[in-house]
């Protein structure tokens, strides 16, 4: 049975709207480097960013993914 889902996210294109941060601060921080937003404790696959969350996590996950502006969080 799965238990995790994964988010993905495509950073280098982000705006810094900050909406993720804002609507799921435990997982998401502003960067104080570069104005983009960062998902804490992700790993970085070349520049995608992916974090295993519960499965619990998922359906608010997929509201904030339709509510960013530029469309780069993925939800699977
Ligand atoms: S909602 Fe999208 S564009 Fe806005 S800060 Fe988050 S990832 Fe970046």
């Amino acid at each position: 049975m799965q238990t995790m889902a994964k988010i993905i996210h495509y950073r280098n294109k982000c705006i810094g709207c900050g909406i993720c941060y804002e609507q799921q601060p435990a997982f998401w921080r502003m960067s104080k480097k570069d104005g983009k937003a960062t998902l804490l404790k992700a790993t970085a696959k070349k520049d995608l960013f992916i974090l295993s969350i519960p499965l619990d996590a998922v359906e608010h996950t997929k509201e904030i993914a339709k509510a960013c502006p530029v469309r780069i969080i993925k939800v699977n």
